[in-house]
């Protein structure tokens, strides 16, 4: 009762309180990369065909962030994602390979050493990790941070063409009496498979469509976990993108020419108590909306929002350092933008 007696003799009235957001660190973080996803895909079948995106839609998410500007295949994009490196350029990891690595293949930087990626930092951290991916040519990163039991950064690792066996170790991560503490990578090939059978096919029903609504139904799954499990919704961010799109220059290909359809993806987070926000307006000191631009990559300007953001960005929402020698979102500057 004495406070506000206090606060009548004050000089100047005291500020307003300001309203506090749960900031981070989040206890479980799942990094999802849908193969193959071209943005203007998420705006064709609507919130009838694609609700678990259309739900992303209104949280803070970009439906024009780009790929790598020199690659829009999958594996470069993947190592820019998981190290917060470029391909090219000052700082660039170098892996342009889209096939799958011989057995020696691995993550060598100039003085011989392995690039680091998000594993480092959450293994330092004593954060459980899950490397999820469908496509053997993920064995790049396995090859690379798990190369003996003894050396493994990467705790739970399946490596398979199975997105069941993929969604179930989800659900294991998201287990607080196993995991209290997580940091899940899924990979999702179908909208990829898909666009490479039939084509990039914009025409309603097709089969490209149709894996981008499966690939909806995989993210639904999730996102109703945690709205089942309210007190996991609030200790868990979901950061959501793709390596490419694709369609030119042939309707069933992506790699050949930097081309819009190729290099336009989408870049979600997902929060407890999410606000439509784009991001754009959220990092206008720090990134530039770039347009119709296919690559954006003008030294003299502000980068785009790129998938390879995603690694520092995941280490931001655990409360971690970025990667040391990274060079993408090194300031990490989403969650300062977010939670200021
Ligand atoms: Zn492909």
């Amino acid at each position: 009762m004495l406070l506000p007696l206090l606060l009548l003799y004050t000089q100047s009235p005291a500020p307003a309180p300001t309203p506090t957001r749960t900031a981070p660190p989040f206890d479980h973080v799942i990094l999802i990369s849908v193969d193959g996803l071209r943005s203007d895909a998420l705006l064709i079948n609507g919130s009838e065909g694609l609700p678990h995106f259309q739900r992303l839609m209104y949280g803070a998410h970009t439906l024009n962030a780009r790929c790598d500007p020199h690659y829009s295949v999958t594996l470069p994009n993947h190592t820019d994602m998981l190290t917060g490196r470029l391909v090219k350029g000052e700082g660039g990891h170098g892996w342009t390979s889209n096939a799958t690595p011989p057995p020696e293949g691995i993550l060598v930087n100039k003085e011989g050493g392995i690039f680091q990626g998000i594993y480092h930092q959450t293994s330092a951290a004593g954060i459980d990790d899950a490397f999820l991916a469908s496509k053997p040519k993920f064995l790049l990163f396995t090859q690379s941070w798990n190369p003996t039991f003894d050396l493994r950064v990467m705790d739970v690792v399946l490596v398979k063409d199975d997105v069941e066996a993929q969604m179930d170790l989800v659900f294991q991560m998201l287990d607080e009496e196993q995991h209290q503490r997580s940091f899940t990578f899924l990979h999702l090939r179908g909208p990829d498979d898909a666009g490479h059978a039939e084509g990039w096919d914009m025409t309603p029903g097709s089969h490209y469509l149709k894996a981008v609504q499966d690939a909806d139904r995989q993210i639904g799954r999730i996102l109703t976990f945690l709205d089942e499990h309210q007190a996991l919704r609030k200790s868990t961010a979901l950061v959501v993108t793709a390596d490419h799109g694709g369609g030119v220059p042939h309707k069933n290909h992506h790699g050949h020419g930097m081309m819009l359809v190729n290099t336009m993806i989408p870049f979600f987070i997902d929060l407890p108590e999410s606000e439509r926000i784009d991001l754009y307006q959220l990092c206008a000191t720090t990134r530039r909306d770039p347009g119709i631009d296919p690559v954006a990559n003008d030294a003299d300007k502000l980068p785009p929002i790129r998938n390879g953001d995603a690694a520092n960005l995941c280490l931001a929402l655990l409360g971690l350092e970025s990667i040391p020698g990274s060079t993408v979102n090194v300031a990490q500057d989403f969650v300062g933008a977010l939670y200021q």
